[in-house]
């Protein structure tokens, strides 16, 4: 597996050298909106640490990452009214992954929607 590579998009938007719109912070992770989001809140939640994706994660970043999925997923069933949230996750480019730090995507769910295609 390549490298981490501390110049990817989201080492930048922590540092802040790009802008985001942060919605979370604890201090191991960030979450922020997607910037194509695929449905309406669509959040990304990531480790504050360098962490390529999954493969490379330690069970602390795991337990940190899932942590504040799991808060935001209520949090987003409370204040957007969410009938439910899909998690999902992608690990190289073979396994979808475009940006290679690691984050979850949280997407508050409506019954019966569909979420937009990516792009
Ligand atoms: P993945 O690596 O999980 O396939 O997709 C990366 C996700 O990051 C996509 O949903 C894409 O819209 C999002 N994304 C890519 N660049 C930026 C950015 O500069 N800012 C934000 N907020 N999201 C981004």
């Amino acid at each position: 597996m390549p490298a981490y590579d501390p110049d990817n998009i989201f080492a930048k938007l922590l540092r802040g050298e790009i802008p985001s719109t942060r919605v979370y912070e604890d201090d191991e992770t960030l979450a922020f909106m997607d910037i194509m989001p695929r449905a309406d809140g669509h959040l990304l939640v990531i480790p504050k640490t360098p962490c390529r994706n999954l493969l490379d994660a330690s069970p602390a970043q795991i337990a940190a990452v899932m942590q504040t999925v799991q808060k935001l997923s209520h949090a987003v069933i409370k204040g957007l009214g969410a009938d439910g949230v899909t998690v999902q996750q992608f690990n190289e480019a073979a396994g979808g992954q475009e940006v290679f730090h690691l984050h979850m995507h949280v997407l508050p769910r409506k019954e019966g929607d569909r979420l937009r295609p990516p792009g």
